[in-house]
């Protein structure tokens, strides 16, 4: 009787303990991942997410093809669809890596109560956090709702295991039936907006390492010295591995650690990198601790925000990036095109939405969100509260980014701004579409009445 492994946000078959605990039992072992855009509460991928779960879900086949085995794809409430897999295959086991999201936790829930009832081996393993929410807590046994103590308490809990061993060949089963990956329709057809998401990105596990090892080798040394400068490429780009789990957190922080070990000169750089998966942590378990962070405002005094009336022409121009403002058009063109944005451009292009057009960031999410080939349930809520300043830690409300000096500062020469935005110096580029100086005013007047309400 088969062991059945779920594939979620773990595309992966390198240290995947599901997957290994599934070869592990000597069973035969089916893969199968469940589209499922029908159970309530879950958010649906945008539309440059699903372009990268397409070819992901693609690349996971190939790498189980090459063992012997493939992936099996089906469509529907992930309960129902899991309760007649089950009695198809006759399985005498279920694993599958968490999620952390609220509705994927009580799916979860009821999917392993009910498995165990029906007599099944069902086990949950960690997989894509380094530290599992429950285990770091404040002395009061709280979540943490600040950075640098919870980063500390991270560092000082047991170190992050060591990835797990890739397994070879391993037995499989014999496969009902499924769908083809195209036929969940998740890439774009008429018209194919995609191109230059092709140019941009090769998703799938072996590229994944590929870039995870060219990273290490080539620019982990000047990482804390240049991270912030959008006109060069200096980052580690692994955000979308991370999201989709083509590599585990663990994979990437022992090759950054590692190269600490054999290069102290890289130590400092690797301590910030680090750290910036800290973030991603941090980001993980306050959506443990506020699961609706994507609608609702951590700091519920944010509720008394009187966003104006939405001047739908603004937004739209933030969308296009026709704004009139250099360094906004040119993060909001990168995104549109690549599916990215450097991170120094997300925080300038969120606040000016927020402060500047004062637009609420719920709608800049939502965009992000279906822009973003790396659009994560934690990380892009997250990010967004921390720049409008309702989120966990958030930048304070008054701190209002100026999109002109950020240029000046990280994109001295221009380099960022016109690779995206040629025509920027020419006639053709629009006026701002407002004044920087009465809009941050504006902001901070209302900010006033969030602070009157508390
Ligand atoms: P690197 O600088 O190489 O960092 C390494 C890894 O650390 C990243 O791959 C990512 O997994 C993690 N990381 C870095 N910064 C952050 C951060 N601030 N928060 C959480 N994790 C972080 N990141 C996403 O992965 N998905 C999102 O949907 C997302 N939305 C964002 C929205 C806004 C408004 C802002 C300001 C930031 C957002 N970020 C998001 C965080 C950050 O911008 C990206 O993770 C980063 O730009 C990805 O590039 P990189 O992989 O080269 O990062």
């Amino acid at each position: 009787r088969p062991a059945v492994v779920w594939f979620r946000d773990d595309l992966r078959v390198a240290d995947n303990p599901a997957l290994d605990a599934a070869v592990r039992s000597g069973r035969p072992v089916v893969c199968v991942y469940l589209w499922d855009d029908v159970s309530p509460g879950l958010r649906p991928p945008g539309a440059a997410a699903r372009w990268w779960l397409h070819h992901s879900l693609v690349a996971l086949d190939a790498e189980l093809r090459a063992r012997g085995s493939r992936l099996l794809v089906r469509r529907g409430a992930a309960e129902s669809e899991l309760k007649a897999l089950i009695a198809e295959l006759d399985a005498a086991a279920l694993f599958w890596n968490r999620r952390y999201g609220g509705a994927e936790r009580a799916i979860d829930a009821a999917v392993k109560s009910a498995a165990r009832e029906a007599g099944l081996d069902a086990g949950s393993f960690g997989a894509n956090l380094l530290f599992e929410p429950w285990t770091i807590r404040t002395g009061a046994g709280t979540a943490f709702s600040v950075f640098s103590p919870f980063w500390r308490a991270c560092l000082s809990a047991p170190a992050p295991r060591m990835p797990l061993p890739t397994p070879g060949g391993f037995p499989t089963a014999g496969l009902p039936d499924g769908l083809r990956i195209d036929d969940l329709g998740l890439l774009p057809t008429r018209p194919d907006w995609a191109g230059g998401l092709r140019d941009a990105w090769e998703p799938g596990e072996r590229s994944a390492h590929t870039d995870l090892a060219r990273f290490v080798r080539d620019d982990l040394a000047r990482y804390r010295d240049d991270r912030d400068i959008p006109g060069v490429d200096a980052t580690s780009r692994l955000s979308p591995r991370l999201r989709w789990g083509e590599l585990s957190p663990h994979q990437v922080w022992h090759a950054a650690s590692a190269a600490r070990e054999h290069d102290p000169g890289v130590a400092d750089s690797a301590a910030v990198f680090l750290s910036e998966l800290g973030w991603r942590e941090f980001a993980y378990h306050t959506l443990f601790a506020h699961p609706d962070a994507a609608t609702v405002n951590i700091h519920r005094q944010y509720d008394a925000f009187p966003w104006p009336r939405l001047h739908p022409g603004a937004l739209h121009a933030w969308q296009r990036g026709r704004t009139g403002i250099p360094l906004v058009d040119a993060g909001m063109r990168e995104l549109s095109t690549t599916g990215t944005m450097h991170n120094r451009v997300r925080m300038v292009t969120a606040s000016f939405l927020t402060k500047n057009l004062l637009i609420d960031w719920r709608l800049g999410e939502q965009w992000f969100w279906d822009t973003l080939v790396d659009a994560d349930p934690a990380s892009n809520p997250f990010n967004w509260q921390w720049v409008a300043g309702s989120g966990a830690d958030a930048a304070p409300y008054f701190r209002v980014f100026n999109p002109e000096l950020q240029r000046t500062k990280f994109d001295p020469h221009g380099d960022y701004v016109r690779r995206w935005v040629p025509e920027w110096d020419g006639l053709d580029y629009p006026e701002p579409v407002v004044d920087l100086a009465e809009t941050r005013r504006a902001a901070l007047a209302a900010y006033d009445t969030v602070r009157a309400s508390t």
